[in-house]
């Protein structure tokens, strides 16, 4: 059976249109998973801290055989490949951030990992795109991704780049 897992993608320093296409590339070239999907790319502007450049974000779909944890290590390797430095800073500044947001319609509650990812249900930038390429999908425990649409914060989302 196909295990689909979507990845939240982001980015707002160096050249982050060409950091997110990368990691649409890096993500296709993960051991037994294929790119199913990419969205379009959007800019938004900044959660937490304001003092930094809007943020470049997508989603990506993946079809994947690995676990969820085995995923979540490698898309660590791909941040680290790209020159995330990690300083500590809730939601600063950074060249690349991927996210699993849904893995299946598994629920995971683990120290290291939760999923679906805790900040999807409220982020436009996160549910917009992906209602791109998944139509309208339940997400465990939050409803239909198109009810969420409507209540999510606005972070003045504009569409960059068009997906396919
Ligand atoms: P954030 O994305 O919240 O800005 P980081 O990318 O630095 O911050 O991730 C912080 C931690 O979040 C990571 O150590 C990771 O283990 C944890 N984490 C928990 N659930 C998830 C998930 N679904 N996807 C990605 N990271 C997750
Ligand atoms: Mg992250």
């Amino acid at each position: 059976m196909r295990l689909i897992a979507y990845i939240g993608i982001g980015s707002n320093l160096g050249d982050p249109v060409v950091q997110v296409q990368e990691a649409f590339e890096e993500l296709d070239a993960i051991p037994d998973s294929v790119l199913v999907a990419r969205s379009s790319l959007y800019s938004s502007k900044p959660m937490g801290p304001a003092d930094q450049p809007d943020y470049v974000n997508a989603v990506a779909a993946l079809d994947t055989l690995l676990s969820p944890e085995e995923l979540l290590k490698m898309l660590r390797k791909i941040e680290d490949r790209q020159g995330r430095e990690r300083d500590g800073e809730k939601w600063g500044p950074r060249i690349l951030d991927l996210d699993l947001l849904l893995y299946g319609k598994k629920k995971i509650n683990k120290a290291d990992l939760t999923v679906p990812h805790p900040g999807l249900h409220e982020r436009d930038f996160v549910i917009i795109p992906l209602a791109e390429i998944a139509g309208d999908l339940n997400i465990p425990g939050r409803g239909q991704l198109h009810s969420l649409i409507k209540s999510c914060e606005n972070h003045f989302l504009k569409k960059l780049i068009t997906g396919k």
